[in-house]
């Protein structure tokens, strides 16, 4: 695997950071885990839950991948944090459990993984009550965090979460720091790019995904990404599904991943409530780019 050598690199454009992170560190990493499990399937169609060999595979990531994933994290000593639907938790309550006493943090994930661009506010609304009334009462405290099912919200969603007192948002890709939306929810922006699901994710019927693709050829992808946000001090965030990356091989590229991560140094691995709590009580550590949403003219050039 070729890293990229910070020693050839003398001349290379090297911006001042995007965001001042806690003790010095160059960035942040955030390894998020979206638990969707037999919701894959079902919230494209209920009739699907007879379909014994798509549901097996898609129940691997609760029934596998989690505990898998839950032991290399402890073996790396990070934190991260799993958003989960409602039905799954309901389903899988003892990896529920499990997941808050290895200390990371449980987010909403939707209900049955709704699309939210197919529900009107009022909907909306009603699966964030109800999942967050199941998650609160599995988890044993009140989550904070919130990934829209496929990545998407509605235009009204960020006023929904700051109405029911969520820190932030994780579902946005508007910038590689987090940012405030209008209201003042935290928004931590992602990126397909960093996301498994177009790297590994594949089914014959329904068609899901692509030629699942080589583990050597997403480290190379990610670990420059991480590598640039790294010099930019930008916000990592790595989205990842169990039942993808909890495979043997992917369980193995994600430790290799991270162990080159920490061997460069400087990177606060952090759950997403640590970096909303951070960035509400600092919220001058983000440097602005956009020439038109620049409300001072004290900032610097990008
Ligand atoms: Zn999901």
């Amino acid at each position: 695997m070729k890293l990229s050598d910070p020693e050839k690199s003398v001349n290379r454009f090297r911006p001042p950071p995007r965001f001042i992170w806690p003790a010095g560190q160059h960035c942040a990493a955030m390894l998020c885990f979206d638990v969707d499990g037999e919701t894959t399937a079902l919230s494209e169609d209920a009739a699907l839950a007879r379909r014994r060999t798509l549901m097996s595979q898609c129940e691997y990531g609760p029934r596998i991948g989690v505990p898998r994933l839950l032991g290399l994290l402890a073996h790396l000593e990070l934190p991260a944090t799993f958003f989960v639907p409602g039905y799954i938790a309901e389903h899988h309550p003892r990896m529920v459990e499990a997941i808050v006493a290895a200390g990371h943090e449980i987010g909403l994930h939707g209900y049955l993984h709704e699309k939210l661009t197919t529900l009107n506010e009022a909907e909306e609304e009603a699966i964030l009550l109800r999942s967050l009334e199941i998650l609160t009462r599995l988890t044993g405290s009140r989550p904070v965090g919130f990934r829209a099912p496929w990545f998407e919200i509605n235009p009204w969603t960020p006023a929904l979460l700051a109405k029911h007192n969520f820190a932030y948002c994780a579902s946005e890709m508007g910038d590689d720091v987090p940012y405030f939306h209008d209201n003042g929810l935290v928004e931590i922006p992602g990126q397909w790019l960093l996301e498994d699901w177009e790297q590994f994710a594949f089914n014959a019927d329904p068609a899901w995904g692509f030629v699942p693709e080589n583990c050597e050829k997403v480290f190379d992808l990610w670990w420059r990404e991480f590598a640039a946000m790294h010099d930019y001090g930008c916000c990592f965030v790595l989205t990842l599904h169990p039942w993808l990356i909890g495979r043997p091989s992917r369980a193995q590229l994600l430790e290799d991943l991270v162990g080159a991560m920490c061997e460069r140094g400087g990177v606060w691995f952090a759950r997403g409530r640590e970096i909303a709590d951070y960035f509400k009580k600092t919220p001058e550590a983000r440097r602005e780019m956009d020439f038109d949403s620049l409300k001072t003219s004290s900032v610097a050039k990008p």
